[in-house]
């Protein structure tokens, strides 16, 4: 097996969490460091400091996959008489890189958001505040029989026919291709001035926009032909939307005060605040990972009967009460959920390289119960 480098990671990490679904101006990407080197060990974290920084040196981790960008505000300087520039000599002498997919991984399809729905036992989910709707393309290539399954793996694997909950999605058909090589060309079927005959098939694959050179390059390697005929498609259809937050129904419905409890077990938190009397009926749940105060009003718009949520500001749970929006807060810290989401994740996309996901084990919540 091969050890894979940095840059051949995040190409399979950006093919689940692109960087284009990342909100504007959020930092995201790599912060530290470099891609271009071997990485057989990868620490995954919600927060770098320098515990984190300690455990990836103790485990041998060339590169931290984080959800908070470590540097959120651009640095005025590196002094190293103070903790972030310690945190940062630390990781450049170590040569450690970090790498920080933020809200691109809060709207990805089994990002934080879904993970956060899947630990709370919501079903029908659907995005709650939606921020990208991605146009697509349809991609047909005609292809050689024999080379049916290759082709069709490679659209597959740079991540073309994702719809949904589905992937490596495809349609094919038979027919016949009929091609005269010209004298110079070298063909791989057939000879130069002679028409050539043979059975190929059409595979189609629905792409998004965004990733259509990618997938096209991908298809152009794993094709037998010195030129692969292929056209693109423009489509009207779109993507469903994707967003932050999920809203879904919970199986059995329960009154707010054993939503709370709910909550607590679910996400290993010791602790939630609670905005509401308690006997409130919850059957509709929305979420969302992180600080989500601006959207008490689209929770409340979507029809849930709860909102759960970090950071709550009192003002913002005042105007929740003044709607009649019960909410959950069971802190920022739930954000967690990503570390061994994208560990599984990454784990069952790499199985042909030698490098190791690792959960980070350092707790990073700042707060603690009195
Ligand atoms: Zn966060």
């Amino acid at each position: 097996m091969k050890i894979p480098n940095g840059q051949q990671i995040i190409e399979e990490f950006e093919k689940w969490s692109p960087k284009y679904l990342a909100m504007e101006g959020d930092p995201i990407g790599l912060h530290v460091g470099t891609l271009n080197k071997k990485v057989e060990r990868v620490l995954v974290t919600l927060d770098v400091d320098e515990a984190v920084a300690d455990e990836a040196i103790e485990k041998g981790a060339g590169l931290i996959i984080a959800h908070h960008p470590p540097i959120f505000r651009p640095l005025k300087n590196l002094q190293t008489d103070f903790p972030q520039g310690q945190l940062m000599e630390k990781l450049i002498k170590n040569d450690i890189a970090v790498y920080a997919a933020h809200t691109n991984l809060d709207v990805a399809w089994g990002g934080v958001n879904d993970l956060l729905a899947d630990a709370l036992g919501l079903n029908d989910t659907e995005v709650l505040v939606k921020t990208y709707e991605a146009e697509l393309v349809k991609v047909a290539v005609f292809v050689p029989e024999s080379h049916e399954g290759q082709v069709r793996k490679a659209f597959g694997d740079a991540g073309a026919g994702a719809i949904g909950d589905y992937d490596f999605c495809s349609y094919t058909l038979s027919g016949t291709g009929r091609f005269r090589p010209n004298a110079s060309a070298d063909p791989y079927i057939g000879e130069g001035g002679k028409m050539e005959e043979t059975a190929e098939s059409k595979i189609e694959v629905v792409v998004r926009k965004a990733e259509k050179d990618r997938v096209i390059r991908a298809m152009i390697a794993a094709h037998p032909y010195e030129e692969p005929a292929y056209d693109v498609f423009t489509l009207e259809n779109k993507e469903l939307p994707m967003g932050l937050g999920r809203i879904g129904r919970l199986k059995d419905e329960m009154t707010l005060d054993e939503f709370a409890e709910h909550v607590k077990k679910s996400l290993g938190v010791p602790f939630a605040r609670v905005v509401g009397t308690g006997k409130e009926t919850i059957k509709k749940v929305a979420v969302l990972g992180g600080d989500g105060n601006k959207y008490i009003q689209q929770a409340k718009r979507a029809g849930a009967d709860v909102y759960v949520t970090g950071d709550l500001y009192f003002h913002v749970a005042q105007d929740a009460q003044a709607i009649g929006l019960p909410v959950i807060d069971p802190g920022h810290h739930v954000e967690k959920v990503m570390i061994q989401g994208v560990v599984n994740h990454m784990t069952e996309k790499s199985s042909n390289w030698q490098c190791e996901f690792l959960p980070s084990e350092v707790n990073t919540e700042p707060f603690r119960i009195k």
